[in-house]
Parts: C-alpha cells; sequence; structure tokens
C-alpha cells in the first residue's frame, strides 16, 4: 500500500465584492516569525492580522483603482510578505502605472486610521494601550517600511511602473486620462 502524502494545506478562500481572494499557506509563516520576536502569542496574533489587513488592503487598493480604470479585478492571492491582484491586462502603460499606485494608496488611507487609533488609545491609556500596541506598531511603522520598499524603482514591485506615471502627470495626458474614464462611468452607470 502507497501512502498517499499527509494533509497538504490549500489556501483559504474568500470573497470581497465578487474578487476572490486567496491566503496561501506560505502566508502562515508570518505567524512564527513574530512569535519568535515578541514572545507573546497575543502580540504576535494582533502582528499576524495587521500584516494580514495591510496585504488585502494593499491589494483591494490596486482591484478598486483596475476597476476605476475600466480593467475589472479576478483574484487576489496572499503570499509570505506579499500579494498579488490579478486584473484584465491593461491597453496602455499609463493605466498601469495608475493600477500600481492603488495599492500604496490603500495603505496611505490604513496608515492615517491607525495614527488615529494610536491616537485614541493614547487617550485611553493602559493597560488597552499596551494590549494593541503591537497592532499599532505593524499598522504604522511596519505598514510605513512595506511603503517605502514597495516604491522602489526595483523588478517585481509596484515601483518599477508606478513612477512611469509621472511624465504623464506633468505632460496632462493622465488629467485628461482621468476626465475620460469619469466620462466613460457617467455613460455606463
Ligand atoms: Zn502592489
Amino acid at each position: 500500500m502507497r501512502y498517499s502524502g499527509g494533509m497538504k494545506l490549500r489556501p483559504l478562500n474568500f470573497r470581497i465584492q465578487r474578487v476572490a481572494c486567496r491566503v496561501h499557506p506560505t502566508f502562515l509563516w508570518v505567524f512564527p516569525l513574530f512569535l519568535a520576536t515578541t514572545r507573546s502569542v497575543l502580540a504576535a496574533l494582533l502582528s499576524f492580522a495587521s500584516v494580514l489587513a495591510i496585504l488585502v488592503l494593499h491589494e483591494l487598493g490596486h482591484a478598486a483603482v483596475a476597476k476605476f480604470c475600466g480593467l475589472p479585478a479576478t483574484g487576489i492571492d496572499i503570499y509570505f510578505f506579499h500579494g498579488i491582484c490579478t486584473y484584465q491586462s491593461p491597453e496602455y502603460e499609463l493605466e498601469h502605472a495608475t493600477v500600481a499606485w492603488g495599492g500604496v494608496l490603500a495603505q496611505a488611507i490604513l496608515f492615517a486610521g491607525a495614527l488615529l487609533m494610536a491616537f485614541v488609545l493614547g487617550w485611553i491609556g493602559p493597560p488597552i494601550n499596551g494590549l494593541l500596541n503591537p497592532a499599532v506598531v505593524v499598522l504604522t511603522l511596519g505598514n510605513a517600511v512595506i511603503i517605502v520598499i514597495n516604491l522602489l524603482p526595483m523588478r517585481g514591485l509596484d515601483g518599477a511602473i508606478a513612477w512611469k506615471l509621472v511624465p504623464s502627470i506633468f505632460n496632462g495626458d493622465f488629467a485628461g486620462y482621468l476626465r475620460a474614464r469619469r466620462r466613460a462611468h457617467h455613460l455606463y452607470r
């Protein structure tokens, strides 16, 4: 009799606004990493959930901007410290560059929300603020680090394509594209 292999972990599937999201088993490695550094199950759990929130929101940001560009997203995949948003192929580089900014834009909004949360927790005081501090650190500091790294102009990162939008902002192409998209939304509503 052949041993047919042990338990194989499958991705965790869920849908957000018709977009199929999958959290792949490699993402789970984030937990022991935080457990080793924080030596607290609660802190590791909060950090784990915060990283997941950052990655999912980042990809949802791409999906939202892609939708605005008329390029519906089909899937979001989350792996160990990185994610992929799959969307309909853009026709122009300008569209690709616009969608590239969606991820960090969503992270910037989350960063602002986390700062507000830090302020409120400071006001509430101990022991609540101490308990939730790992989440605040990841959502502010960790989030900012991920934004900066992601915008580096390197292959595989959003920065490789995102900065190509800058010339279009100065020559007016981007403003023209936004106007055309708004008109399209108005027509097809
Ligand atoms: Zn991205």
